[in-house]
């Protein structure tokens, strides 16, 4: 479980500020949600989390360790877009092992841990039985816990999800929060959201910070935001 500390972090596109003087601090364990309209800067906020973009100016720490300037693949996030990104050639039981492939040697693994590993996040996302299938013969549904379960395979320090349930109808999207609410609770890894709906946010949240124009400009637990008396 990893603490994440924001400081300052500042990021400008030629005259936008896309993220404005952003501090913060995420607990380890929790499930951080990042809250406004379009354009507000959340994704730029979670691209800098994950090393993507880096900050014109402030710090960002994952515990006690700067992790500033450290390159995306030596902080061991793990990201889930809206758009799922699978590929379309491999089979759900590729798709999931691929990261694993990659880092094989790095990670001293046999293809018998492989195998094991992936069969164990495809049941952690109800998708046993189904790895011999392509994406596209999978319901959206579907799809988004392959790139979930993909994401979790390689035990991250921190998940990152951009907008997972955008594409899914409304019954399968309330579904799948409560999915991956109880899966983030069982692994207690620390998981960043970003949505720019409300009743989302609020469901699905320990705590809430709305972004507006690049600012953080309110940080609580849905109750303390929404239900106040
Ligand atoms: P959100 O995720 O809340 O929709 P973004 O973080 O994507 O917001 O964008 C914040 C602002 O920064 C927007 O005005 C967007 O157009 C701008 N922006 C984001 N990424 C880039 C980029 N690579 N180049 C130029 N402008 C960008
Ligand atoms: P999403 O729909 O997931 O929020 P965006 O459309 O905001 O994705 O961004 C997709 C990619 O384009 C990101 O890499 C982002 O940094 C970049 N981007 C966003 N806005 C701009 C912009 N105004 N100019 C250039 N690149 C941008």
């Amino acid at each position: 479980m990893t603490r994440i500390r924001l400081e300052g972090v500042t990021k400008t596109y030629g005259n936008v500020i896309a993220v404005n003087n952003i501090t913060l601090d995420i607990e380890k364990g929790e499930l951080f949600t990042f809250l406004g309209p379009s354009g507000c800067g959340k994704t730029t906020t979670l691209r800098i989390i994950a090393g993507f973009e880096i900050p014109d100016s402030g710090k960002l720490y994952f515990d006690d360790e700067d992790v500033t300037f450290l390159k995306p693949y030596k902080r061991n996030t793990a990201m889930v877009f809206q758009n799922y990104a699978l590929w379309p050639h491999m089979t759900v039981y590729e798709n999931v092992a691929y990261g694993l492939k990659i880092r094989k040697k790095q990670l001293g693994l046999t293809d018998e841990d492989i195998k094991k590993k992936v069969l164990e996040a495809l049941e952690l996302v109800k998708l046993s039985g189904l790895e011999d299938r392509y994406p596209l013969q999978l319901s959206g549904g579907q799809q988004q816990r392959v790139a979930l379960a993909r994401a979790l395979v390689v035990k991250p320090r921190v998940l990152l999800l951009d907008e997972p349930l955008s594409n899914l109808d409304a019954k399968l999207r309330v579904e799948m929060r409560e999915e991956i609410k109880k899966i983030q609770k069982k692994l207690g890894i620390t998981t960043i959201y970003v949505t720019h709906d409300q009743l989302e946010a609020l469901s699905i949240s320990d705590r809430i910070g709305i972004m507006n124009k690049g600012s953080l400009v309110q940080v609580g637990t849905p109750q303390e935001l929404y239900f106040k008396p």
